[in-house]
């Protein structure tokens, strides 16, 4: 199998550190062969973005929107091959890659209605007297080149993400994926060079880990935006302190259900498509589910009906919805942690086997705070129930946690929804639906450990761009 190369600021160049081979999660098939850039590729990316940060910042909007509207188009041509991809790299069920791709198409779309319709702010400074006879005008301007870093599991949206607010913004990118997906990004590079974006523009470049430092240090970078675990996001943002770092980390996302939920039935389908869905692989996967003692027991009859009805196995199968861990070593993990619940006094209600890398959709019952797939990211397919005896007991067991990204309420008490909206210490409140809900236009982002900024292609575009002031006399 020849390998794909790296793209280097228009140039598909072979890994000077050699080749990665990809396996796939389920069977450990090697399914593609990567170019791995060595330092000097690095560092040859990083002059030529700080070169094209001019080129970029003196595109038009009109050209910046044309490029992403081509890239949409050209990317919804291709979506079943960036689908199989994600299937054969990522081991993501294929129902469930098919949207991503569709998702990747949208955020190009949204990221080219950002372009064309740039801020303007215009301000009457005479309201005081140190500003009589002015006018102000704040344009947003590129901040210059881009590191960005992304995680295995939405290899082709999370890219889309960075790249196309920046291409809406005017700046450069240098994107390392993640080196168990490293494909997807490599496609959209394709794409993008494809739909015009001038060389330079972007370096697509998988690469070990520990050969991004330099980049990362690199002052000509104005913006590193770092999407992945929380650890490897905070321990960067030591590096980078006097430049601006958006961080969109992990999570251990929280679902109340009140007894004015409506079908609990229903509200057990949807959370157990949250919780196993590409084996709770999200960072918004529901890992915590709140329930009023009202409903406790026929909820969780309805939760286990669902956990058990969810189908689990081969990414490829057209009805498969929790497919492989990304790696057996996570599969044990996750196991692992479930076993630790267990002897903690929890209760066991479905799943938690493992065959091979596929753990089956678990769901748990009366475990202790402390444990870790209560108070940690699981990042795999288990839920928890917990028994609230209020409405703000639930609120407060939300935030108990070092996480705040999203929470899904379900209620019919318009209150309670606002009052949830006052007092969650998360970036989004979901009404009616799962935490893992998310639409891509939307600010999407958290608070505490689980990052700095926003994504979403209108907040990533402010990120990627910053105020300068004309004052007319
Ligand atoms: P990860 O291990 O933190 O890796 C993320 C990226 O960082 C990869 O490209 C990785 O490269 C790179 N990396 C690791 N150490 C680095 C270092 N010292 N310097 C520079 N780059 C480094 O995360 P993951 O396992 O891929 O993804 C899962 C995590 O991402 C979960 O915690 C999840 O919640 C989070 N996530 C958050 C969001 C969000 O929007 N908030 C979305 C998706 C995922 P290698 O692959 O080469 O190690």
């Amino acid at each position: 199998m020849e390998a794909r190369r790296l793209f280097l600021a228009g140039t598909w160049q072979e890994g000077a550190a050699g080749v990665l081979e990809i396996h796939s999660p389920h069977d450990g098939v090697v399914v593609s062969r990567v170019g791995r850039a060595d330092g000097d590729q690095l560092a040859a990316a990083a002059t030529a973005a700080a070169q094209a940060a001019p080129v970029l910042a003196a595109l038009s909007p009109a050209g910046r929107a044309a490029i992403l509207e081509r890239a949409a188009e050209l990317l919804r041509a291709r979506r079943d091959e960036a689908a199989a991809l994600l299937v054969a790299e990522a081991g993501k069920p294929v129902t469930l890659a098919r949207v991503e791709a569709e998702r990747a198409v949208d955020v190009l779309t949204d990221s080219a209605h950002v372009a064309r319709y740039p801020h303007l702010e215009s301000r009457d400074l005479g309201g005081f007297a140190s500003g009589a006879g002015r006018l102000a005008l704040i344009r947003r301007v590129p901040v210059g080149p881009v590191l960005a870093i992304t995680p295995f599991n939405f290899p082709l949206m999370l890219v889309a993400h960075k790249l196309g607010p920046a291409v809406a913004a005017g700046c450069p990118v240098v994107l390392k994926p993640a080196s168990q997906t490293p494909s997807p990004a490599l496609l959209l590079a394709e794409i993008l060079a494809e739909a015009g974006l001038p060389p330079g523009g972007l370096s697509v470049l998988p690469a070990s880990s520990g050969d991004m430092a330099a980049l990362v240090r690199d002052p000509r970078f104005r913006l590193l935006t770092f999407t992945g675990s929380a650890e490897v996001g905070w321990g960067l943002k030591r590096e980078v302190w006097d430049r601006r770092v958006a961080l969109e980390l992990g999570g251990n996302a929280a679902a109340v259900i009140e007894p004015d939920a409506g079908d609990l039935g229903e509200v057990a389908k949807r959370l157990a498509l949250g919780a196993y869905g590409f084996a709770g692989q999200s960072c918004i996967s529901v890992q915590r589910i709140l329930v009023h003692e009202a409903v406790y027991e026929p909820f969780r009859e309805a939760m286990t009906a669902a956990a058990r009805a969810v189908p689990a196995g081969d990414p490829a199968d057209e009805r498969v919805v929790c497919g492989p861990l990304i790696d057996a070593a996570n599969a044990d993990r996750v196991t692992r942690w479930i076993g630790e619940a267990v002897a903690s006094g929890g209760q066991l209600l479905a799943g938690g086997d493992k065959h091979g890398t596929v753990v089956t959709p678990a769901l748990l019952d009366a475990v202790p705070a402390d444990q870790p797939v209560v108070a940690d990211e699981v990042f795999g397919p288990v839920a928890v129930l917990i028994r609230t005896s209020s409405f703000e007991e639930a609120l407060t067991l939300v935030n108990a946690s070092r996480y705040g990204l999203q929470a899904g309420v379900f209620t019919s008490d318009l209150g309670k929804v606002r009052r949830a909206w006052e007092v969650l210490e998360v970036g989004g409140v979901i009404q009616g639906d799962m935490p893992t809900w998310r639409s891509d236009p939307m600010p999407y982002g958290g608070v505490k450990g689980s990052g700095i900024g926003r994504e979403g292609p209108a907040s990533a575009y402010l990120e990627m761009t910053e105020e300068r002031l004309l004052v007319l006399r």
